[in-house]
C-alpha cells in the first residue's frame, strides 16, 4: 500500500448492514481473513442488531472483532466495501434510482476521503460499474484503489455451470465473464479453460453433449440470467455475492495478486476509456496493480466494446460532476 503507517492490516469496515452486507461480514468472520471488521449502516439499529447476532457467533469463528462503526473507522481501514443502496420504488425509474444511489455512494466516499483513508474502497452496490465510476470521480484516487465486485460472481456462476455441464470439479474450471455486470455482460470463450485445456479442445474428450455450440449459447445465457432467477424466487441474491466479496477480499488483506474480474477503470487498454467495466486483473493489497490485456478474439474485443457503450450511455445520463 502506498501509506502503510496509517493503515491497520486487516482491518475491513463494511457500509451497509443490509443482506449483501450481513452476509459478507458472516462468510468474512468464518473465513478468519480480517482482524476487526466495523459495520455502518443509515439505519443504525439495523447495524446494531446485525453486529450483535454476528458476535454472538464469536465462539464458532476464528478470532475477530466486530462491533458497529462510524465515520472514523475509514482512516485505518485496509478494505472499506461499500453495499449500501436504496431500494427501487414504486413507480420510480431506472436512472432516478441510479441517481439516488450515486448520491449515497458520493457521500461515502467523501467520508472516506475526509478521513484520507489509505484504504482500497469495493463497491459491491448497483449498478456496479456506473457506481464505481462514480466512486473513483469523486475519491480522485489512483484507478486501481477503487474497484467493483464486477463480474467476479458470474465468473463464478459460469464456472459452476460448466462445471455441471463436463462433469469437472469446480476449480479445474478457468473461466471469465467480463464486460458489464449486467445484460450485456458476455463469456469470454478463448480463455476458458477445462482440465488446462482451451475448452473447444476439451470438447472431443468431453462428449458430454449432442451439440456444444447450442449448449454454449444456453450456458451464456444462463450465466446472464441467474440474478434474475434468484430475485424471482427469493426476492434478492446475497449468498454468493458475500463470497465473492470475501474473494476479493482476501486478494486484498493477503497481497495475494489474484486474477479477478473486478469492475476497473480502462484508460485506454482494450483501446476503451473512461468506463469502469471487468477484464482480467490483479488484485493485490493496493487493488488492482495491474490489467491483463488479453489478446482477445475480434468478436469478444467486439462484445466488450458493446457493453463499454452500454455503460458509457448510462454514464452520460447522470452528472458525473455531481
Ligand atoms: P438492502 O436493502 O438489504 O441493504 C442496503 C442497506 O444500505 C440498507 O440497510 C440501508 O439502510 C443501507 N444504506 C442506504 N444508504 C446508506 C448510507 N448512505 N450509508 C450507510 N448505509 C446506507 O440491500 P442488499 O440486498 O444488501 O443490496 C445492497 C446492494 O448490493 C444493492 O445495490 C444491490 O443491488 C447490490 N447487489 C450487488 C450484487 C453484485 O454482484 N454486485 C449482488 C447482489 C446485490
Amino acid at each position: 500500500m502506498d501509506n502503510n503507517t496509517l493503515v491497520k492490516r486487516r482491518k475491513v469496515v463494511v457500509v451497509g448492514a443490509g443482506a449483501v452486507g450481513s452476509t459478507f461480514c458472516y462468510a468474512l468472520a468464518q473465513s478468519g481473513l480480517a482482524e476487526e471488521v466495523a459495520v455502518i449502516d443509515r439505519n443504525d439499529s439495523l447495524a446494531q442488531g446485525q453486529v450483535l447476532d454476528l458476535v454472538h457467533g464469536q465462539a464458532f469463528f476464528p478470532t475477530v472483532s466486530i462491533r458497529v462503526g462510524n465515520p472514523c473507522d475509514y482512516a485505518d481501514a485496509q478494505v472499506v466495501v461499500i453495499t449500501a443502496g436504496a431500494a427501487q420504488r414504486p413507480g420510480e425509474t431506472r436512472l432516478q434510482l441510479l441517481q439516488k444511489n450515486a448520491a449515497i455512494v458520493r457521500s461515502i466516499v467523501d467520508d472516506i476521503v475526509d478521513q484520507k483513508s489509505a484504504g482500497v474502497i469495493l463497491i459491491a452496490s448497483n449498478p456496479v460499474d456506473i457506481l464505481t465510476r462514480v466512486a473513483l470521480k469523486r475519491a480522485g484516487y489512483d484507478r486501481g484503489r477503487v474497484i467493483g465486485s464486477g463480474t467476479v460472481l458470474d465468473s463464478a456462476r459460469f464456472r459452476h455451470l460448466l462445471s455441471g455441464h463436463c462433469g469437472v470439479d469446480i476449480h479445474n474450471v478457468h473461466a471469465y465473464i467480463l464486460g458489464e455486470h449486467g445484460d450485456s455482460e458476455f463469456a469470454a470463450w478463448s480463455m476458458t479453460h477445462v482440465a488446462g485445456m482451451q475448452i473447444d479442445k476439451y470438447c472431443p474428450i468431453c462428449r458430454q453433449c449432442a451439440d456444444w455450440a447450442a449448449e454454449r449459447c444456453q450456458v451464456e445465457q444462463n450465466v446472464r440470467d441467474s440474478a434474475y432467477h434468484i430475485i424471482e424466487y427469493k426476492g434478492a441474491t446475497y449468498f454468493s455475492i458475500g463470497l465473492a466479496l470475501v474473494r476479493i477480499t482476501e486478494a486484498i488483506l493477503r497481497g495475494q495478486r489474484s486474477v479477478l474480474t473486478v469492475s476497473t477503470s480502462l484508460d485506454g487498454e482494450f483501446g476503451l476509456r473512461d468506463v469502469s467495466l471487468s477484464v482480467p486483473t490483479i488484485v493485490s493489497d493496493s487493488g488492482v496493480v495491474k490489467i491483463i490485456e488479453s489478446q482477445l478474439p475480434e468478436l469478444e474485443l467486439a462484445a466488450l466494446t458493446a457493453s463499454a457503450s452500454v455503460l458509457k450511455k448510462a454514464l452520460e445520463e447522470l452528472d458525473l460532476d455531481a
